[in-house]
């Protein structure tokens, strides 16, 4: 009896113990996650942000904004068509003798998620062999048009033709045209360290918005690179921490999720 009563002593803890231990779905590891296949804005040290602008060379704007971009000194990344590319290489040559970068934005801009594997590789390659026969360097950036591209596409681009995949977490929806004063006020307002600004060398607005933009980001004390020089600056995210002393108020926020224009 005492024999028994002891064993019910040393039961009862080892019981209350197990009975403790969280039940296994919680503590469930989460496998790790995978590596993102594109960029939307990064996490940087400094007040670093890539402008870029779709759609073109366009024959009369894009020279229009170079020549604004050089009085600024500021390099952009233009995200180009190829079927554009092939009607004016000598934009593409003065952009890159200027010291901006150029991606690839497809042959003629379709909604690449809705094609087949064999159609989406020839719109990049296609594109691509433009690109380098205009100014004899490949590129390593893509932006889909729309931003539209399924997870397989992203990998297969990421993967096996060797692209970054850059979207943005800036957009002024240019191309709706909402007058320059809007294009602009949208980019100010949106702009933090590490931000990637989309907009469209296309439309005679974005162009018109460009020099109070410009000078705006400047007074606020932005630098401006290209997308791959953002992409070397990028910092890891610190853990979340009291704020130190002396931290800018102006840290990058979660980047806001990309409209469908591109
Ligand atoms: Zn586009």
């Amino acid at each position: 009896m005492l024999r028994k009563f002891r064993a019910l002593f040393f039961l009862i803890p080892a019981t209350v113990a197990f009975a403790q231990q969280p039940s296994p779905t919680p503590t469930k590891p989460k496998p790790p996650p995978e590596p993102p296949t594109t960029v939307s804005s990064v996490h940087v040290d400094g007040p670093y942000i890539a402008l870029t602008f779709d759609d073109g060379p366009h024959e009369k704007l894009t020279p229009r904004l170079l020549d604004l971009l050089a009085q600024h000194h500021i390099h952009a990344t233009f995200f180009v068509i190829g079927e554009n590319v092939a009607q004016h290489p000598e934009i593409l040559q003065r952009a890159v003798r200027e010291g901006h970068e150029i991606g690839n934005h497809s042959w003629s801009h379709p909604n690449l998620a809705k094609m087949s594997d064999d159609a989406v590789r020839s719109q990049i390659k296609r594109t691509e062999e433009a690109i380098i026969g205009a100014i004899a360097s490949r590129p390593v950036l893509l932006r889909p048009p729309y931003g539209s591209l399924t997870t397989r596409q992203k990998h297969f681009i990421h993967d096996d033709l060797g692209y970054e995949i850059i979207l943005w977490d800036v957009d002024p929806l240019d191309w709706k045209e909402p007058g320059p004063n809007i294009v602009s006020s949208r980019i100010l307002k949106e702009t933090r360290p590490g931000s990637i600004v989309l907009s469209h060398d296309i439309h005679a607005q974005t162009i018109q918005a460009m020099p109070a933009t410009l000078t705006e980001l400047e007074a606020k004390g932005f630098k401006f690179v290209t997308v791959s020089e953002l992409l070397k600056l990028r910092t890891p995210v610190p853990p979340p921490t009291p704020k130190p002393v002396g931290t800018p108020a102006t840290t990058p926020s979660a980047p806001v999720a990309p409209s469908p224009n591109g």
